[in-house]
């Protein structure tokens, strides 16, 4: 067997021993004569399965007791649409859905903002589209409206390689982030925020599981069409268990959960992807034939795009990369060039290998 480094934006790729486990336990999990997929998801098994892999999710980001954790299905995509459901309605909506504010960094906040717009009035408070999305706004130049229903931040932009370093002051107003691609890539103060979503297949597991995080006052104020398997009062109130929840994804989410405790949690996660984005970054920064276009202050610890001074060579860059055995480095199709995502499963090694892969093709045809 052998195993590439697997540079993919996600679903990518998770810890070793991580995979290792659930292959030993694929199908007799712990004396239990069955694998995790066959489990009912009510009986005692699966039962302890998730309560484990929830509270260590909430040891790892030190969730405080007024936040609940959902674990839900349908990816970021469907949160898009399940968020606005969930926090535009409320006693204050008599006259129709409540507005939310949204920050536009990139392709996932444009994504977000084209899905709410479908269930009550939103507004761009502040874009960085006009400038190339290749930086945040600066928090002055937010136009909020504090009668908002909430204010909405993509974290970490997956395709633009653009990173929120800080979290932005909004006031009163519940602050909601799509993490999708940064969570539990170190530390973070929850109760800053009033909502945090994100899809599962980067730093947390499968593909198939989302997880949110939400303050308790924000369960009830969803609009009447809110499906049932989507209202979070509901989802809440039934442990995330109100459907049959991803079971096997769950699983895993646990066992890389225990993995990042057992590596020293968030703050070790912190030290490991501040080394190897700098590396990464040290390297684009001292070549001359390949580049970052982002911004400096905001660049991405997690989705690194870059490019060649001649995108003529990029076939010939990927392809030679793929048979060093670094895969899935191919630009998004909006963006083009290159992207090397380098979430908490991707070890230094990676990017040193692919930091010395760039240096000898610089030199091939520098
Ligand atoms: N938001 C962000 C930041 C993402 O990176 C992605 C997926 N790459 C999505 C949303 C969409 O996620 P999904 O396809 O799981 O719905």
């Amino acid at each position: 067997m052998s195993r590439v480094y697997n540079f993919s934006a996600g679903p990518a790729c998770l810890p070793e021993p991580v995979l290792r486990q659930a292959a030993e336990e694929m199908l007799d999990w712990h004396g239990s004569g069955m694998s995790v997929m066959e489990m009912s998801h009510r009986g005692p098994e699966f039962m302890s399965i998730h309560a484990e892999a929830l509270s260590l999710l909430r040891e790892l980001l030190a969730i405080p007791s007024n936040y609940r954790v959902l674990l839900m299905q349908g990816g970021a995509i469907a949160e898009n649409a399940i968020l606005p459901m969930n926090l535009l309605g409320g006693a204050k909506a008599v006259d129709g859905p409540r507005g939310a504010d949204y920050i536009d960094t990139g392709e996932w906040s444009l994504r977000s903002i084209q899905e709410a717009s479908r269930y009550g009035p939103i507004r761009v408070a502040a874009s960085s589209r006009g400038s190339g999305s290749i930086s945040i706004p600066a928090r002055a130049q937010w136009d909020l409206d504090p009668g908002a229903a909430y204010v909405h931040i993509c974290s970490n932009e997956t395709i633009g390689g653009v990173q929120f370093h800080h979290i932005p002051d909004v006031g009163e107003v519940p602050l909601v982030a799509d993490m999708s691609s940064d969570i539990l890539s170190r530390p973070v103060q929850v109760s800053r925020f009033g909502l945090i979503y994100g899809g599962a297949q980067k730093n947390i597991g499968p593909a198939g599981l989302t997880l949110v995080i939400v303050r308790e006052d924000l369960l009830d104020r969803a609009l009447p069409c809110t499906p049932s398997a989507f209202n979070y009062r509901i989802v809440a109130e039934h442990d995330s268990m109100y459907n049959t929840p991803p079971t096997y994804a769950i699983y895993i989410a646990g066992l890389v959960f225990r993995w990042i405790r057992d590596q020293g949690g968030l703050t070790a996660m912190e030290e490991r992807n501040r080394t190897k984005a700098a590396l990464l970054y040290e390297a684009l920064d001292r070549s001359a034939l390949f580049s970052s276009p982002v911004d400096p202050a905001c660049r991405s610890w997690m989705n690194i795009p870059f490019r060649l001074r001649d995108a003529r060579l990029d076939g010939a860059c990927l392809q030679g990369a793929q048979a060093a055995g670094l895969v899935q480095l191919k630009g998004h199709r909006l963006v083009g060039g290159m992207r090397a995502s380098i979430y908490n499963a991707m070890p230094v090694e990676g990017v040193q290998s692919l930091v010395a892969y760039m240096r000898d093709f610089e030199a091939r045809h520098g």
